[in-house]
């Protein structure tokens, strides 16, 4: 009836709104394209978009905060001991799952079959060892100075100095430079050779600092009985402000999705230019990503909770759609909160602790994409891996996606220590440029629906803690 077809519409709207707005963006950014608007007047054009970028990255940091301290205050110690762990397995099950995917795909394809000596590079290779990466990741973990935690953090870590620069800029350091190519090359050679970013960084922020300490705290507030109450409501009433922001700011996602996407296509380089070696090696990462999206993380969830993942997938439609607009998974994460806890029905206290986590450190695309791409590079040189160079590949592609911050591009960036592992050379990956800001649009969907369908794994091995929890707290239990 008409009624039901209202009632159908109003529920499903925000999808249909995004689903309209991905269809809108494409076609005006298709349209607009041949009158090759001016750097100046694409940059007017996608305002609407970058406004989007702005609203969410002002919400994340509150949220990453109150959501953990809550989160973890929301459980007891044994229970959010029990839940983490299976968080971590979790995550180092598909990120390794990934990885495995990416090297045997990129094996099997051999896109850098047939290389041309020009395409040869004799690289300069950046000092940057995996140790020293994966020093300075646990390093961040502990962050001396909180407030300055929260600012934008940029490092250089190689030939064993290392000192820190505080980038000013309104943009993401690569982001920033990303839209103009030829520039981006001049610039990212230089990233890679100057600059690192801090390892586990939001947007520049130290988020796994700021996670760490916000677990921990939140931890110690949890078992702190009548004392840690105002610190309880606090936080509590924080998170629940801002989710209410949050909701304001996914009314006006789809418009904001639509720019970003058309703005993209106005902008982006023509796809002619894109040879041989270079188109067989986006085909073979985009198959590589599916085989792990649409295959193995649903059939996984399928495995440990006997749901449809389709249908959980379903409700997270608009996250996954804002991380293809953005290609942040950091800034997409107020949405896939909201996607999780009202679509999906997810627990709060499950969401709240394991979300923060996920988009920090859980990236199975962005491991999947660096170790397929290192090894791409390899092909190209004619460069002849052996098993143990392999391993190697898959060990710091993984700690490389670790470390790599939920913004666009960002894996890009860590790459250097993938290659440098193996002596690989690092301005290499100025080969891959021009392909990547497409690419790091699939790989930050995968990195959310990796975060999202392990929320919901995560939930359901955890239903009798919970359950337990709610009985002890006296709260009113749902029988499943
Ligand atoms: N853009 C990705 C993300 O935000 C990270 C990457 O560059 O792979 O998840």
């Amino acid at each position: 009836t008409k009624e039901d077809v209202k009632s159908y519409l109003f529920r499903n709207a925000f999808v249909l709104l995004t689903v309209t707005a991905v269809i809108v963006g494409t076609i005006l950014g298709f349209t607009l394209r041949p009158y090759k608007m001016s750097y100046r007047e694409v940059k007017y054009f996608s305002f609407p978009g970058e406004l989007l970028m702005r609203m969410l990255q002002m919400l994340v940091l509150p949220l990453i905060i109150s959501s953990l301290v809550t989160g973890m205050a929301a459980l007891d110690s044994k229970a959010s001991g029990k839940l983490g762990m299976r968080a971590v397995v979790y995550y180092m099950t598909t990120t390794i799952i990934a990885v495995v995917i990416g090297i045997i795909i990129v094996i099997i394809i051999h896109p850098g079959k047939g290389t041309k000596e020009n395409m040869h590079r004799e690289g300069k290779i950046v000092q940057v060892t995996a140790a020293d990466a994966f020093l300075d990741l646990i390093r961040n973990m502990f962050p001396p100075n909180l407030v300055e935690a929260c600012f934008k953090q940029f490092k250089t870590n190689y030939e064993k100095r290392s000192f820190k620069v505080t980038v000013q800029s309104n943009e993401t350091l690569v982001g920033a430079v990303i839209s103009n190519v030829s520039e981006a090359m001049e610039t990212l050679t230089r990233i890679t050779e100057e600059l690192v970013p801090v390892p586990g960084s939001v947007n520049g922020v130290n988020a796994l600092g700021l996670v760490v300490f916000s677990m921990c705290f939140g931890f110690v507030i949890g078992n702190m009985k009548e004392q840690g109450q105002a610190l309880r409501e606090f936080f509590d009433s924080l998170n629940e402000a801002i989710m209410r922001l949050v909701a304001v700011v996914m009314w006006y996602a789809p418009l904001g999705i639509l720019f970003l996407i058309a703005g993209k296509i106005v902008e982006m380089e023509d796809m002619g230019v894109i040879g041989g070696q270079l188109a067989m090696y986006t085909v073979t990462v985009i198959v590589g990503l599916l085989i792990h999206a649409v295959m193995v993380l649903p059939l996984l969830y399928f495995l440990v909770t006997r749901k449809n993942p389709w249908v959980f997938i379903g409700g997270l439609l608009q996250a996954l759609v804002t991380a293809l607009g953005t290609s942040s998974s950091s800034a997409t994460l107020p949405i896939t909160f909201k996607c999780l806890e009202e679509n999906n029905g997810v627990d709060k206290r499950v969401t709240r602790f394991v979300l923060p986590v996920g988009a920090t450190i859980n990236m199975d695309g962005t491991a999947l994409y660096e170790a397929l791409a290192a090894i791409f590079i390899a092909q190209v040189n004619n460069f002849e891996l052996n098993f143990g160079q392999i391993i190697t590949i898959s060990i710091t592609a993984t700690a490389a996606s670790i470390g790599a911050a939920g913004i666009p591009q960002a894996g890009l960036v860590t790459m250097v220590i993938v290659l440098t592992s193996v002596g690989l050379p690092t301005d290499d990956i100025t080969l891959i440029i021009a392909v990547d800001w497409f690419l790091d649009r699939l790989r930050t969907t995968t990195n959310v629906l990796g975060d999202s369908l392990g929320a919901g794994i995560v939930e359901h091995l955890s239903r009798h803690e919970l359950k337990n929890r709610d009985v002890e707290m006296g709260n009113s239990v749902i029988e499943e």
